[in-house]
């Protein structure tokens, strides 16, 4: 059944600029304060009170409209979308309706198949945030709903993609690929709990070959990936059960109760004629000069794709090594300084990729709080190289370095694990391994080739870990076959 019909699914993602003041007051936008405590008579809408725009909040608008490919508008218009809800003092948002800031955009994303798709962006426009509505869970205040408007006023950028993802999968991909894209770009800080990162998905089925979408939900503000996903598929198995009972999907917004992973209708839709825009008269337009896009635009770091693609093409990793480390900014950043420091871009990826990752994951902490910087790291690679220390030993040092901070030459010296490479110690060391193992050498000469192993772990032992590996190797094979 399920196969006879198409997904359609078109994403409205939400995300909150990283100024330090509102979009048209100066009043602070940081999380989490005292309700109400951050207003002016602008975000409380009191009469007579007149917006400024925040040119902060224009260059951010501009970044990103340029990391995802748009066209940035000469000229672009404020607008008054009317409707009443308590968290709205003004009536009406002010947002961007004919002509917004950025428009003509797109993203690749990567599929499961290996295959890449792009997904269009229609535009992406600024806007103010509304308030919110707390509804009272305390004895005074149970039946009632609070109004904090700290968050009136905070800028947005929405961006509206094309009707182009056709499932939960290429949902998820386009999501995720943005979300890294603002993160990297420094334009929002992407926490989908705190609703920095929101995402409207629009959702309908149609049958295979049909051209005509079919008509949409839209599901409101699901803040995680995981909620998404889950969220998408059920819409998607309700509309198609209900076409198939005969019934009609109609044009409405939907919630995720994340409870019972089911969508329930929450109010229709409104068409936006029903929002009676039209340009704020309090607001002049927007007019951006090519001198300041090309400003902007000199100021973008290299994007994640940019950098997988370089680690791969020029510094020889694997896709699965790039794609890992050029996914954060500051592991990116963190590697680029090995690799500057180290030449050898392959083990400085592999000891980020392991040891340090393991050890941040074990101690709950990100890049930034490494105590074991790049000349540290790359400190030890070079003891490595240079055949001061074993691999293994490395191990050790890299953990003493990560507990007290010190670099691999002084630990080295403290602790006297200086690797044995000169040939008469290691070579009295296996003599006596030998002499004490004779039913083993039997063995071995016998043809149990394997046995190696076993030697080599003896004289380890008795050099306490210092002897070089690939040494003692040699000289336990050549003194066995040499029947000493
Ligand atoms: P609004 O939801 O504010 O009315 P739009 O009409 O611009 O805004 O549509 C918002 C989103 O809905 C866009 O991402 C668009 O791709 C998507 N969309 C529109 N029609 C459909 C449809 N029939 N099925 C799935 N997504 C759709
Ligand atoms: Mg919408
Ligand atoms: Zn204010």
């Amino acid at each position: 059944m399920t196969q006879r019909y198409e997904t359609v699914i078109g994403l409205e993602v939400h995300a909150q600029l990283t100024t330090k003041t509102k979009i048209f007051c100066g009043c602070s936008t940081e999380f989490g304060q005292t309700p109400n405590s951050q207003t002016c008579p602008v975000c409380l809408a009191l009469p007579g009170a007149l917006p400024v725009l925040n040119q902060k909040a224009v260059e951010l608008a501009i970044r990103t409209g340029l990391a995802i490919n748009c066209q940035i508008a000469p000229r672009s218009i404020f607008a008054r979308k009317n409707y009443f809800y308590p968290d709205l003092p003004k009536g009406y948002q002010i947002s961007q309706f004919e002509l917004p800031v950025c428009g003509h955009g797109w993203l690749d994303i990567d599929l499961e198949n290996g295959e890449r798709k792009r997904i269009g962006i229609t535009r992406a426009h600024m806007e103010e945030d509304a308030g919110k509505l707390v509804h009272g869970d305390t004895p005074e205040t149970s039946g009632n709903s609070l109004v904090d408007l700290n968050r009136a006023c905070t800028p947005l950028l929405e961006i509206v993609s094309e009707p182009d993802m056709r499932s939960a999968n290429e949902a998820i991909a386009y999501l995720k690929k943005l979300h890294q894209i603002v993160v990297y770009l420094d334009v929002c800080d992407g926490n989908l709990e705190e609703g920095s990162f929101r995402c409207d998905a629009n959702i309908s089925v149609r049958p295979y070959g049909q051209e005509e979408l079919g008509t949409r939900a839209e599901l409101k503000n699901i803040n995680s990936f995981r909620f998404i996903k889950q969220a998408i598929e059920y819409e998607v198995e309700r509309q198609i059960d209900l076409i198939e009972g005969g019934g009609k999907v109609v044009q409405e917004t939907r919630l995720f109760d994340s409870n019972t992973g089911m969508t329930r209708s929450m109010r229709g839709k409104e068409d936006a004629h029903d929002y009676r825009y039209f340009p704020d008269p309090d607001l002049v337009p927007l007019v951006i000069s090519p001198e300041w896009i090309e400003e902007v635009r000199a100021t973008l770091p290299e994007l994640p794709e940019a950098k997988r693609t370089r680690f791969v093409e020029e510094l020889g990793l694997t896709a699965y090594d790039a794609e890992v480390l050029a996914a954060d900014r500051e592991l990116a950043d963190y590697f680029d300084a090995c690799v500057a420091l180290a030449k050898d871009a392959k083990s400085c990826a592999n000891w980020i990729m392991g040891d340090i990752l393991r050890k941040l994951k074990e101690t709950d902490s990100t890049i930034a709080d490494t105590p074991v910087s790049p000349a540290l790291l790359t400190g030890l690679l070079a003891r490595i190289a240079d055949n001061t220390i074993s691999g293994k030993m490395a191990k050790t040092v890299f953990e003493k370095m990560w507990q007290n901070g010190q670099t691999a030459d002084q630990i080295i010296d403290k602790e006297g694990l200086k690797q044995v490479t000169d040939t008469g110690a290691i070579e009295s060391l296996v003599d006596e391994v030998i002499a004490a193992n004779p039913n083993q050498v039997a063995e071995y000469l016998g043809g149990k080739d394997k046995l190696i192993g076993f030697f080599v772990g003896k004289v380890m032992q008795a050099s306490q870990g210092k002897a070089n590996p690939g040494m003692v190797n040699q000289l336990l094979k050549k003194k066995l076959q040499g029947g000493s």
